[in-house]
């Protein structure tokens, strides 16, 4: 394994927008911004921390894991239940601004992949809980950058957890240290990811496509701790997804070289929608119909770069955004992919913009949402009260039903 010496995970971004931690944090100047990710991209702490004495070697699986079966298609605009999961593979991707975070839901299974910035840690919790998930069967931190493991350490305080996979590194900052004391306090190992081996999760399974060794290798002596990040493809039936957290060009062309299968009907782009992913080759070997962009609104990064929308645009892919869209869900039925809402372009460059923004409150237990001033949320058991920003939609497209009384 090895091991690399970071002092900082500001890089990729540990600045949001505003929007981005949903009123929580105020925006940084870019010129401070820049500043700031300068001075903490110095190297060369010794006594680093390790997520390494907490990996644990998996045994290979390779190829052992049938693939979904066959579903009956969704015939309309209509999702699904949330609240079932049988006969459905759901992927969210969580509008946690500048960051990532991705709930995966098949066969009364979860997995969380990432968990967004530090801020978003509630905002994740709150929306797995709202979900009624009390467990998490897989949890895997891509890479150790804190827009990916910020909100990590609520997660597994906050709900029962199975198999952990995080890429071996050593990192020196509080955000890595408190995902540590988490997993620690928890009694948790780690699983270090390694290509081919193969998970089953419910009736859906995923494959491990990154960090290859020399790729890893490579990045602890370039110091990019995106390319350590952890890339799986998650099938259904005959439907896949790809997700390499931040991996850039280098990950992404070891990926093509691997021969590993990548092809799938949907990418979660690579690094918030940065041109130093989603490289040309990496693109057709996925060839996906659909991509999503998780990245913050007016984010200091330019994510995304007009160059990666361009080479989505001319690849004839349609593209979601949870900066323009909040949080986008997929549900495949192992034929085809319903989605929450409509792309939001078919990757030009004039994007909608404004979406309705309001606060509800859920509760998980009814499955019905009310305005905040309704009558009957004051009767609500506390822990069955859920407070959530976002558009009515949204809502909606998580299993909610309007209450009748407040009509909201
Ligand atoms: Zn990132
Ligand atoms: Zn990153």
């Amino acid at each position: 394994m090895n091991r690399l010496h970071f002092l900082t995970s500001f890089f990729c971004g540990g600045l949001r927008s505003r929007h981005a931690a949903r009123g929580l944090s105020a925006r940084i100047p870019f010129g401070a911004a820049l500043l700031l990710s300068c001075c903490l991209l110095l190297t060369g702490c010794s006594d680093a921390a390790s997520w390494s004495g907490l990996l644990q070697e998996t045994e290979g699986t390779d190829g052992q894991i049938p693939e979904g079966s066959m579903q009956e298609s969704i015939s309309d605009q209509a999702l699904p239940s949330f609240s079932e999961t049988d006969g459905y593979l759901k992927v969210h991707f969580l509008d946690v601004g500048q960051g990532d975070s991705i709930l995966i839901q098949a066969g009364g299974q979860a997995m969380l992949v990432d968990a967004g910035t530090n801020e978003s840690g509630s905002i994740v919790t709150d929306y797995l809980r709202s979900l009624n998930i009390t467990r998490l069967d897989y949890l895997i931190g891509t890479h150790p950058h804190e827009d990916h493991i910020g909100g990590l350490d609520d997660v597994i305080r906050s709900f029962d957890i199975g198999t952990v996979i995080l890429p071996d590194a050593v990192h020196t900052t509080q955000t890595y240290e408190d995902v540590l004391d988490a997993l620690l306090e928890k009694g948790l190992t780690a699983t270090a990811p390694r290509p081919k081996d193969v998970y089953p999760l419910g009736d859906a399974s995923f494959t491990i496509l990154s960090p290859s060794e020399q790729t890893a290798e490579e990045a602890s002596e370039t110091g990019d701790l995106n390319n350590l990040s952890v890339g799986i493809r998650l099938v259904y039936g005959s439907n896949a997804f790809v997700l390499c957290g931040d991996a850039e060009s280098d990950s992404e062309e070891a990926m093509v070289q691997s021969g590993l299968t990548l092809k799938a009907d949907v990418l979660k782009v690579g690094h918030h929608g940065s041109s130093t992913s989603t490289c040309s080759a990496f693109l057709a070997a996925v060839d996906p119909d659909y991509a999503v962009i998780s990245c913050g609104k007016d984010n200091s990064y330019g994510h995304p770069h007009q160059e990666t929308l361009d080479r989505l645009n001319a690849a004839g892919v349609s593209v979601f955004r949870t900066d323009l869209q909040g949080t986008v869900v997929a549900v495949s039925d192992g034929t085809n992919i319903t989605w929450s809402s409509a792309p939001e372009t078919e990757g030009a460059s004039e994007p909608s913009g404004a979406r309705t923004q309001e606060v509800y409150i859920l509760n998980p237990n009814t499955m019905k949402f009310h305005r905040t001033d309704c009558s009957s949320v004051a009767q609500m058991k506390e822990e069955n009260r859920i407070r959530f920003e976002g558009a009515r939609d949204e809502v909606i497209g998580m299993g909610y039903s309007p209450c009748g009384q407040c009509e909201p």
